[in-house]
């Protein structure tokens, strides 16, 4: 007998009445009317079952450190920075990992079972380095972690920073970052991004820069990302996180970079709910979104995903591993309101981001793992007009977390007791 059956739920592509049968912790089936008993079967009702939700951008070395040692008064990236460089020293290795496994609840708790999470390899402790890679095996049955070995302060910048970032590799960090825009000069950020892409094709690793996360129009490390992956053969292996000047480049010049970052198979990662805060703070009025052209991109055929980027940070005060919130932030900043343009923002935070972290057995089809997240929603724009309650979280077909329905209970005469926000049938 199978482990678990769905029945009668729909999916993020518009197929209804659909049921779902795993067992061993694959599915087996995804059809109507399965003809299959299961150990434990679960009436969807209808409603949404998606694929878990994957945070393609994270810092969870320093997640839930708001207010130590203060809080980030003027709110621009460069505070922050600074902020989080007079935390650094004070980090104790059991709060970092105390704290990112409290993340990592509150993410199970909202259907996130993937974070790439970058790490700050500036320190020579490498203190935060050891603290999540014990936390990636101790959450490895319920939560994919991937790490990148991210320098913070500018592997050139930095003194020690490119040998940290090599011993980081060695001791078991995934993935190769950066952050060229942050070193001294244009010059030194563009050598940034060859020396640490030769690092990653030589070592067969992916790449994934905080680049030009600037409002700096002329920030353009983006180009030479998108060159020197053309040149190492890294296509389809790197990311562009933030690539925020693009918002504030000239026209013309974008015309000619996105078809470069198509044709060297670059992903993009916006983070919507930071670039919103951080980007146009040196700006009067008007002032800038700052968040990068995703509609343009994703229209050219880029891969792009929306991350959570920081949860109550030096940079960020708010947050709650809550993908849906990202989304929302996202489509509403990049005026994406059609029917399609929405749910395009629904695959950002699902499919793409699986795509970039270039995640084994995703997605709900026969051979995937039984990985998917039951919704209080009809569809994916009502997931994310509701940012809806993860009903049931399924983990290699386990029930690894569940809330009750999001109702609320009305107390008026002659209307019916109880009201829950669907679209009405
Ligand atoms: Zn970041």
């Amino acid at each position: 007998m199978a482990d678990l059956l769905i029945r009668n739920a729909t999916l993020p592509d518009g197929r209804t009445g659909v049921d779902v049968l795993a067992a061993d912790g694959r599915i087996v089936n995804v059809a109507r009317a399965i003809d299959a008993a299961a150990a434990t079967t679960v009436d969807a009702g209808g409603r949404l079952l998606t694929p878990p939700f994957v945070d393609a951008h994270f810092h969870l070395d320093s997640t839930l450190t708001y207010g130590l040692p203060r809080v980030n008064e003027s709110g621009t990236l460069l505070e922050g920075i600074a902020l989080w460089g007079e935390l650094k020293p004070q980090l104790m290795q059991d709060a970092v990992v105390e704290r990112a496994l409290a993340y990592c609840d509150w993410a199970v708790g909202r259907g996130l079972l993937a974070i790439r999470s970058h790490v700050d390899v500036c320190d020579p402790r490498l203190l935060a380095v050891e603290a999540l890679l014990h936390v990636r095996e101790k959450v490895k049955p319920y939560l994919d972690l991937q790490l990148v070995a991210f320098p913070q302060d500018g592997v050139l910048r930095s003194k020690g920073a490119l040998d940290n970032l090599k011993r980081a590799l060695a001791m078991g960090v995934d993935v190769v970052g950066g952050i060229p825009h942050f070193e001294r000069t244009m010059g030194d950020g563009a050598r940034s991004v060859r020396v640490l892409c030769e690092i990653a094709a030589e070592e067969g690793r992916l790449v994934d820069m905080h680049c030009d996360e600037t409002d700096d129009p002329h920030s353009r490390h983006i180009e030479t990302l998108a060159l020197e992956t053309e040149r190492l053969g890294l296509q389809g292996r790197v990311t562009g996180s933030h690539l925020t000047s693009m918002h504030s480049m000239d026209n013309y010049y974008v015309s000619k970079l996105i078809p470069l970052i198509v044709e060297a198979g670059v992903s993009a990662v916006a983070n919507p709910l930071i670039n919103i805060a951080i980007q146009g703070r040196h700006d009067t009025y008007p002032k800038r979104r700052g968040m990068t052209r995703v509609p343009e991109l994703m229209a050219a055929g880029v891969t792009v995903a929306f991350g959570h980027d920081c949860v109550m940070d030096p940079w960020y005060a708010l947050g709650s591993a809550d993908m849906l919130e990202v989304a929302a932030m996202g489509l509403h900043v990049a005026h994406m309101t059609s029917q399609a343009e929405m749910r395009a923002c629904f695959d950002a935070v699902t499919v793409n981001a699986a795509r970039i972290l270039h995640l084994d057995g995703y997605g709900i089809a026969p051979g995937r793992r039984a990985d998917f997240v039951l919704l209080q929603a009809r569809d994916p724009v009502e997931a994310l007009r509701l940012r809806a309650t993860r009903l049931m979280v399924f983990r290699g077909g386990r029930l690894v977390a569940e809330s009750p329905p999001a109702v609320a209970t009305l107390h008026l005469d002659g209307r019916p007791p109880r009201v829950d926000w669907t679209r009405p049938a």
